[in-house]
């Protein structure tokens, strides 16, 4: 699999991530405190740092519908703990 680099937010919801140099490296965090890398885009990098990380993945939920052929697993494995652990948050 080719490492592309682009916001993998944008990338699950299919779009293109515009302007690849404000890409930036964040780390969400397991339960046990492991961090986990994401590339993230500006726009998303500050919905994460203004809402906190499980508010910022249960508010992508959408992109569990999307977990096949995703090489990010750890991220959506994070992901799909968070929203099923906090399912009444989700409007
Ligand atoms: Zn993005």
């Amino acid at each position: 699999m080719n490492k592309k680099y682009e916001c993998t937010i944008c990338k699950h919801y299919g779009r293109p991530t515009f302007d690849k140099s404000t890409l930036e490296r964040q780390s969400l965090y397991d339960d046990q405190g492991n961090p986990i890398p994401v590339i993230l885009c500006r726009k998303h990098a500050v919905q994460l740092f203004q809402s906190g990380q499980k508010k910022f993945l249960i508010s992508h939920y959408r992109i569990l519908n999307d977990l096949i052929a995703s090489d990010e697993m750890k991220f959506l494995e994070l992901m799909e703990r968070t929203v099923r652990a906090n399912l009444d948050m989700i409007s």
